[in-house]
């Protein structure tokens, strides 16, 4: 895998049948890196130990990708401030945990004055970032997400807004931009026909979705997109069209996380996805992308206690840590058992640094922008 690996570092890219290689090479962790396709039926799920053990090919992996991102960000860890403002939901992805079909959910909205209340603490965090996302409800008309983000600017004009609310028009996403957001997420979650219809119910596609990507970064915006590691049926050859997608997309971030299962939704007996596959895919994404935001995402988190450390030192070099109200966290609830849903926002905040320091970094709050591609 050496050589692969160096001619990854090298290229920023393999063939298909590398790529293949690199993402089926063993773990040391004893995961099943595929939990959710027939062939890791004999494989039991075990719970991890708190010091994973990696091979030498998966530590090489992860050094050679830390060695890029100290090379364009040095140790930085840049921070955003998340306010999730809506779990109202008008679509039913059948992986997620506030789906509109839930019926058992407690839903919430966040007036703009509870928003700009969130943001203030923020900024007396030190954030320059904030990241405003919610599920896809029509509650939140174009007007009021304007009159939201215009607010946020007037207030906070040296920080960066970022909207996170799904699939809209190209006006609508230029009426955002007009208003003072600048970034745009919007995972893609599987960039593989097939495996889309697995994931999702027939009145959403995936042209749309792709589609969405390209108006927005053809608007302006700095665009981030990502996907799942480990839903149902995902196979080597989904995630090498994901590879393929970001290639064609060159989003200035990519977010992954593991897929993490939630009891009210049809895929409730599904495993969750790797952690070590989730690892593995950071540093390639860093290899690939050298330049890009790549977050330690939450559901890494909550996936394994160390989670967000082994994110970070396997390449990634964002946090995003919570600044909703402490009592509607636990009602953004996209997977079981989500991290840090209790915390006020300063605990956050100094949780966070500890984390970074424990493998070398230092938390960066400023606007955070993205390098030249
Ligand atoms: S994944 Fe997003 S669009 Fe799909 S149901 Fe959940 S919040 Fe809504």
């Amino acid at each position: 895998m050496k050589e692969l690996i160096e001619k990854l570092k090298i290229n920023r890219d393999l063939s298909d049948e590398e790529m293949i290689r690199l993402l089926t090479m063993p773990t040391g962790t004893d995961e099943s890196l595929f939990p959710n396709t027939p062939e890791a039926g004999a494989h039991p799920v075990k719970r991890l130990p708190l010091n994973l053990q990696f091979t030498d090919d998966e530590e090489l992996l992860f050094g050679t990708a830390d060695e890029v991102r100290r090379a364009e960000y040095g140790t930085a860890v840049y921070v955003r401030g998340l306010i999730e403002f809506t779990n109202f939901c008008k679509n039913n992805c059948y992986y997620c945990g506030i789906r509109r079909d839930d019926a058992g959910l407690t839903r919430y909205r966040l007036s703009k004055e509870d928003i700009l209340k969130c943001a203030e603490e923020g900024y007396g965090l030190g954030y320059r970032t904030f990241v405003l996302q919610g599920g896809e409800d029509l509650y939140y008309t174009d007007q009021r997400i304007c009159d939201i983000v215009l607010s946020l600017h007037q207030k906070y004009p040296d920080c960066a807004i970022t909207l996170s609310i799904g699939e809209k028009s190209r006006e609508s996403y230029e009426k955002y931009f007009k208003a003072g957001a600048e970034r745009y997420l919007l995972r893609h979650e599987t960039a593989s026909e097939e495996h889309y219809r697995i994931l999702h119910p027939a009145e959403l596609s995936l042209s749309h979705r792709k589609q969405c990507l390209f108006d927005l970064k053809d608007i302006g915006y700095q665009v981030g997109s990502g996907f799942m590691v480990g839903t149902l049926k995902q196979t080597p050859e989904c995630i090498l069209s994901d590879l393929r997608f970001l290639q064609e997309l060159a989003p200035d971030m990519i977010g992954i996380g593991p897929y993490l299962t939630h009891h009210a939704t049809p895929f409730k007996n599904c495993c969750n996805g790797s952690l070590a596959m989730t690892l593995r895919l950071i540093s390639i994404l860093r290899l690939m992308f050298p330049y890009a935001l790549i977050p330690a995402t939450t559901a890494l988190g909550t996936i394994h206690p160390k989670g967000r450390e082994y994110g970070l030192s396997a390449g990634a070099n964002v946090v995003m840590p919570n600044l909703s109200p402490t009592k509607f966290r636990k009602l953004y609830s996209l997977y079981e058992n989500k991290i840090c849903t209790g915390e006020l926002s300063k605990a956050c905040a100094d949780c966070i640094a500890a984390r970074a320091a424990s493998g070398g970094y230092h938390i960066v709050t400023d606007r955070g922008d993205v390098m030249g591609h």
